[in-house]
C-alpha cells in the first residue's frame, strides 16, 4: 500500500511497527520506484512522513537506507546494518502456489534489503530445473542445496562442500541396499547426500543400524524421506556462514519452512515463519516459537515477512 507525501515526489508505504523490535519502518521510493527504508526507534508512526518530507532532496541509493534518528535528522545509510537474511525452504514453501510466488516476487522487488536464499533438501542442479519452470524469476542472493551440503553464491561454488570431503557414502549405500531399500532417484542423490525411501515406522531402527558406518547424520521428513549426510551438515549449517558472508547480524536472520527437515534451520534463526500448509508435526514441534501463517506456500512466506515489516 503506497501513498504520496504531498508534493515531495516521494512515495511511502504504510508505516509498520515490527514485532521484533521497537522500530517503525516506512518504505520510501522515488518516481523510478527505487525503494529505500527509513527506520526510527523514537518517532511515532504519524510523524515519520513529516520527517521524510523534510529531506525531499535525498537521493535513493541502491540498497541503501534512509535512516531517521531520534532528533529527526536523516542520513543515508549504506552499510549492511539493515540487511535481512531470509532463508527459506523450497518445496511446499517457496514453490507450490504460482500466485503466491508472483506476489512474493513483486513485494521483494521493492525490498532490496531482504536477501532471499532458498535452502532445499534437493541438490542445486535439481533446483535449477524448478526455477526454469516459474513464470517469473525471483532473484536469489545465494542458494543452499542437498541438506546444507551445497552453497552457491551468484551461481558460483564457494567451496562450502569441501569441508565434507572425507564423507564416503559407499558403506551407507551397501548397507541400505542389503536391507532392501530403494534410493529416491538420481535427482536427489549427491556424493554427500544418500537419499532413500524408508517407511516412517522404520526410521529409528534403520538409523541405529547405520551407526556401524563412519560418522553420519540422518535427516527424515514426510512419510518416507530418509537421508544420510555428513556430520556437521544440515539445512541450518550454512546459515551462519552466509550471515557472515553478507555481514548480517544474527538478529536479522529469518528462516521459513513447512517440514520437519526444516526444524534445525528454524531453530537456528532468531525469526521463524512456518507456512500454513506445514506438516502438523513441525507446527507442534515449534509451536509458540514461530509465526505460523494462515497463507500457504509463498503466500505464507509473504504473510510472515509482512508481520516482520519486511514486505508490503
Ligand atoms: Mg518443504
Amino acid at each position: 500500500m503506497r501513498s504520496q507525501w504531498r508534493d515531495t515526489g516521494l512515495w511511502f508505504s504504510r508505516p509498520t511497527e515490527t514485532k521484533s523490535s521497537r522500530q517503525i519502518r516506512v518504505a520510501v521510493c522515488d518516481k523510478a520506484s527505487h525503494f529505500t527504508r527509513a527506520n526510527s526507534s523514537e518517532a511515532a508512526i504519524g510523524t515519520v512522513p513529516k520527517l521524510l518530507a523534510s529531506h525531499r532532496t535525498c537521493q535513493p541509493t541502491s540498497g541503501g537506507d534512509l535512516g531517521v534518528n531520534r532528533l529527526g535528522s536523516a542520513r543515508v545509510v549504506t552499510d549492511s546494518g539493515s540487511v535481512w537474511l531470509v532463508v527459506t525452504d523450497v518445496d511446499g514453501t517457496l514453490i507450490g502456489d504460482d500466485d503466491g510466488w508472483l506476489r512474493l516476487g513483486e513485494s521483494l522487488a521493492v525490498h532490496p534489503e531482504v536477501l532471499l536464499i532458498p535452502n532445499s533438501s534437493r541438490p542445486l542442479a535439481s533446483l535449477k530445473k524448478s526455477w526454469a519452470r516459474q513464470s517469473r524469476p525471483i532473484p536469489f542472493r545465494a542458494q543452499v542445496g542437498a541438506l546444507g551440503t551445497e552453497v552457491s553464491i551468484g551461481g558460483d561454488d564457494v567451496g562450502w562442500s569441501h569441508r565434507f570431503s572425507s564423507f564416503d557414502r559407499t558403506p551407507i549405500d551397501r548397507l541400505m541396499t542389503n536391507m532392501g531399500f530403494q534410493t529416491n532417484g538420481d535427482e536427489f542423490q549427491t556424493p554427500l547426500k544418500a537419499s532413500y525411501a524408508v517407511p516412517k515406522d522404520r526410521w529409528g531402527r534403520v538409523a541405529e543400524l547405520l551407526q556401524v558406518c563412519p560418522p553420519l547424520k540422518v535427516v527424515t521428513s514426510g512419510v518416507s524421506d530418509f537421508d544420510a549426510i555428513p556430520v556437521g551438515a544440515g539445512k541450518h549449517a550454512p546459515i551462519q556462514f552466509l550471515a557472515d558472508r553478507f555481514r548480517v547480524d544474527p538478529s536479522r536472520v529469518v528462516a521459513v519452512g513447512d517440514s520437519t527437515n526444516d526444524l534445525d534451520m528454524l531453530q537456528s534463526a532468531q525469526h521463524r515463519i512456518v507456512v500454513g500448509n506445514a506438516d502438523p508435526a513441525l507446527i507442534d514441534a515449534i509451536r509458540g516459537r514461530s509465526f505460523v501463517s494462515h497463507g500457504t506456500h509463498a503466500n505464507g512466506v509473504l504473510e510472515g515477512l509482512q508481520a516482520l515489516g519486511l514486505a508490503n
